[in-house]
């Protein structure tokens, strides 16, 4: 019997493939939308790609993009991306974010938690839930009064029906921004930890503190999401250890190292740049709090000026006129070597996942790119000049893969690919059977598949600059391409939802 013909075929490429170990020249062929076969001999196939001496991995799973307009994912998309998750923040309602993602169409796939903050704005400060939701819901309502504080009970069990009833839509899990929230109730954390191993779905915590000064400091943060998992049976993920770390990195990683070593469900991740990035109004950007982070307002970027922030006078002005507006936040000098050993921690911490937290583009006069609907500036490809935003948002895998791999060999080759496409897989796979079938270059996965140049691969966004990477040449997602021949395709928006509890 003749070998069925596959619709695409690459040919002579380095495969690895991080959960077998598989690590050769493979030719792979794409059917339908899935890998059909990896072997030493190309089946026959309608179209054939000749990629030798390139690499071929699966492709990037990031589990903390903001960046959800088409631009952003685009950019995302020419990192290597082909699943962009967005898990910290969350949307609520999960069914209107997913239905509006679908009729716009994406460039890779997508999915999303239910959004914590977004409940307790609604429940606290009778904020709308609108149909078509979108994730502005959180900068847009900062400076509400009551939604960072304490909870009576009946309203926790309001806040916690909204998130169950999320789950029931197909949410990936529960995204918790305490970190922004600090006031709100222990107990109530602890209620959602419970909440989520009932449901058999993990939550994503951007902790309560950034600080080495007691009390409030980084570790008892993480020691609160540790205690949750320990306590309740729910499997508590940790958004980017390396920002709400910072220098408390070796108690944060002893404690989740042991922690782990005990049974207790906890994951990680981290991003590659020593500068964080978030909306001013933050209640840890106070200016009576930033001694806490170690820093002065001259360590904050105003993204819609670019300006350095001068003094406490203006950053109290900024948190005050536009609470929701972007900044960056230079916690640590990547050009200082102790701070730069502190970064590098976060990533010899075992089973840590890169995921960018990748933040919208903002556009001159700080209106951000949204999808749709309101369009404050034109979600276009190329991106419109005198855009802004976080590095991290179009460089991190291209980052990872230059600085970490090639330049300071923190990580092998094989370890940093298994961080940014089987880990993250893993992370979600208990609670989503999807993800089971990415993350893999294998017979029967999905083919969202990267192919790049190892040794030029590269990024070259910069705090001041947006811009793609290089180095990948092909962007496969669902065996659509993206990037071909390191060209973005505007005309393919291939991109799938990922919902929980489907197969
Ligand atoms: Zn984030």
């Amino acid at each position: 019997m003749p070998a069925p013909v596959a619709d695409l075929v690459l040919t002579g490429a380095r495969v690895i493939d991080p959960e077998t170990g598989l690590d050769g020249v493979r030719a792979v062929g794409i059917t339908g939308g899935a890998i059909t076969s990896v072997g030493e001999v190309a089946p026959p196939a309608r179209e054939v790609w000749d990629v030798a001496g390139q690499v071929l991995a699966p492709g990037f799973i990031d589990l903390h993009s903001h960046a959800q307009s088409t631009t952003g994912l685009r950019l995302q998309a020419l990192d290597g991306v082909t699943t962009a998750l967005e898990l910290e923040a969350g949307v609520l309602p999960v069914a209107g974010a997913y239905a509006r993602a679908e009729a716009e169409g994406r460039p890779v796939n997508f999915g999303f938690s239910a959004s914590w903050t977004d409940a307790r704005m609604h429940v606290l400060d009778g904020v709308p839930l609108v149909a078509d939701a979108s994730l502005d819901l959180f900068a847009t309502h900062q400076s509400l009064p009551n939604w960072r504080g304490p909870a009576s009970d009946r309203d926790v069990g309001r806040i916690l029906d909204l998130l169950a009833d999320a789950v029931g839509e197909g949410a990936l899990g529960i995204g918790v921004l305490v970190g922004y929230a600090p006031d709100s109730g222990r107990a109530e954390y602890f209620r959602l930890a419970g909440l989520a191993a009932r449901l058999g779905v993990p939550t994503f915590t951007r902790t309560r503190y950034i600080s080495t000064a007691e009390p409030g400091t980084s570790l008892e943060g993480a020691l609160e999401v540790i205690a949750a998992a320990a306590g309740t049976g729910a499997h508590m993920h940790m958004c980017h250890v390396n920002s709400t770390s910072t220098r408390m990195i070796d108690e944060v990683a002893g404690a989740i190292d042991a922690a782990r070593v005990g049974g207790v469900s906890v994951s990680t991740e981290a991003y590659p740049y020593g500068a964080g990035s978030t909306v001013i109004g933050a209640a840890f950007l106070a200016p009576e709090q930033l001694p806490r982070l170690g820093i002065g307002p001259r360590q904050l970027t105003y993204l819609p000026t670019g300006e350095r922030v001068a003094d406490d006078r203006r950053l109290a002005e900024l948190r005050a006129t536009d609470p929701g507006g972007g900044v960056v936040v230079h916690f640590l000098d990547e050009e200082d070597p102790a701070d730069l050993a502190v970064l590098e921690r976060s990533f010899t911490l075992a089973d840590t996942a890169i995921a960018t937290d990748a933040m919208p583009l903002v556009a001159s006069g700080g209106k951000p790119l949204v999808a749709s609907g309101g369009a404050a500036a034109p979600d276009t490809w190329p991106p419109p000049p005198g855009l802004v935003t976080h590095p991290r948002s179009a460089g991190s895998y291209a980052r990872t893969l230059r600085w970490l791999v090639r330049e300071r060999g923190l990580l092998s080759l094989t370890e940093a690919l298994r961080r940014s496409s089987l880990l993250p897989a893993q992370i979600l796979e208990g609670a989503v059977p999807a993800m089971r079938r990415k993350g893999r270059v294998q017979v029967g996965a999905d083919a969202d598949l990267v192919v790049f140049d190892p040794d030029t691969v590269t990024d070259h966004a910069t705090y001041t600059q947006v811009a793609p990477s290089s180095g990948f040449r092909h962007v496969l997602v669902a065996g659509t391409p993206v990037v071909r021949d390191g060209e973005l395709r505007t005309d393919v928006l291939p991109g799938r939802a990922v919902r929980s509890g489907t197969v």
